[in-house]
């Protein structure tokens, strides 16, 4: 009828839904899958997976382990990952009240940040960042708020941290060895961001995923076990990165017993729970894998984080070595481009080795002068991508 107008439609997406999905990642993957070349983009460690998680999970298939667990998974892992975080950390978990088995550290991390946060409040996190982090904070219309920390060693300045604190902040999340810089905060550090915790009454969540991926002695501490730290923080880590089965989906939040009931509800409505017989595979690794294994992840991704860097600095791309995690931050200064996408995608071009933008870990205007590549790859892959760079 002329003159009256429609209606708006009812069919839209919501406010928080995304309206344009770029995830650089992806698309370098399926250029580098398209062109046959060596992704160094994804951070998918394709080592073997240990024998014994291997054989525990496919024989607890066999064995009829196939069905729901309970939400915050059964009680074979949960007792061994509080047996881990005692033997690691000096740290006292009940398993039963206080360990929950989420699927993955990034469920972990979306059912701290629901159960946790109201729509408005602020998260702390630091620069670069896993662009997941960001993603997470907002997905519960909360508010990412970003503290950069200084290159080239990203030290931590604790008064642009006390200066990002605001009355509406609740908590700040550090992800430590971070991906994608590597750092590894140390003690003095962290005491820092404790004493703000503690000071103005925030909680702490840790991403630790990469815990065991630390080089030239380098320590991980388990924040949650600094002096007053326990009950305000909400640990986070996962099995994808330590037994190389990202696409499991095991990983685990240990937290006060205040806090898990809340938790483990978002966990069951979204996930129920994390794949049973898999639980069982990764139960046997803690179980069984001696201290040496550990170790032996630790000197086999700094003998790669060796070859990466040589073959980085030999192509001309200075890079950032990174003390923990397995990416390198290197600098792409002298790739022909105007934007950090540019120069992956021409990277790619020349060598076949993708590569992931630097500003994938920055807020809008930075990081454009970097690129992040993954070394956690086997080694013949990671060689040919090496020989690709040096010849380029
Ligand atoms: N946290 C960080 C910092 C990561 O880099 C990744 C994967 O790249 C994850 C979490 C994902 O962990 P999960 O596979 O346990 O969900």
């Amino acid at each position: 009828m002329s003159g009256s107008t429609a209606a708006p439609s009812r069919l839209s997406l919501s406010e928080l839904a995304p309206h344009t999905f770029q995830s650089e990642i992806r698309a370098m993957t399926t250029e580098c899958d398209r062109m046959g070349g060596i992704n160094l983009a994804q951070g998918v460690c394709d080592t073997p997976v240990p024998a014994v998680v291997e054989a525990a999970a496919m024989e607890a298939m066999r064995q009829g382990h196939n069905i729901y667990t309970r939400c915050d998974g059964n009680d074979r892992l949960r007792t061994a990952i509080a047996r881990k975080q005692q033997r690691d950390y000096g740290l006292d978990y009940d398993p039963d009240r206080e360990v929950m088995v989420t699927s993955g550290a990034t469920a972990g991390l979306h059912v701290a940040l629901l159960a946790l946060l109201n729509p408005g409040d602020e998260v702390v996190l630091f620069e670069p960042f896993y662009g997941y982090h960001v993603n997470a904070i907002k997905s519960v219309r909360a508010v990412p708020v970003v503290v950069p920390l200084a290159p080239p060693d990203w030290q931590l300045d604790t008064d642009a941290l006390r200066a990002a604190i605001t009355p509406r902040t609740r908590a700040i999340l550090l992800n430590t060895p971070a991906n994608p810089s590597g750092k590894i905060f140390t003690r003095v550090e962290l005491d820092q961001v404790a004493a703000l915790c503690l000071d103005r009454d925030l909680f702490l969540i840790t991403d630790e995923i990469y815990e065991y991926f630390v080089y030239e002695g380098a320590e991980h501490i388990c924040p949650a076990a600094l002096p007053g730290m326990r009950e305000r923080t909400i640990v986070i880590s996962g099995f994808s990165k330590t037994y190389s089965v990202t696409g499991w989906r095991v990983g685990y939040m240990a937290a006060d017993a205040r806090w898990m009931p809340a938790m483990s509800h978002f966990h069951d409505l979204v996930y129920v729970c994390s794949p049973a017989p898999l639980q069982h595979g990764v139960a046997a690794g803690l179980e069984q894998l001696p201290a040496a294994y550990y170790q032996q992840i630790a000197t086999e991704h700094q003998s790669k984080r060796e070859r990466l860097a040589a073959a980085l600095r030999a192509a001309g791309m200075e890079p950032h070595i990174p003390p923990g995690a397995y990416y390198i931050l290197a600098s792409s200064d002298h790739l022909p481009g105007k934007t950090a996408p540019e120069k992956a995608r021409n990277l790619m071009a020349r060598t076949g080795v993708a590569s992931v933008a630097g500003t994938a870990f920055f807020r809008p205007g930075r990081g454009e002068n970097l690129l992040r590549f993954c070394f956690a790859k086997q080694d013949h892959h990671l060689n040919e991508a090496c020989e690709r760079l040096k010849r380029n």
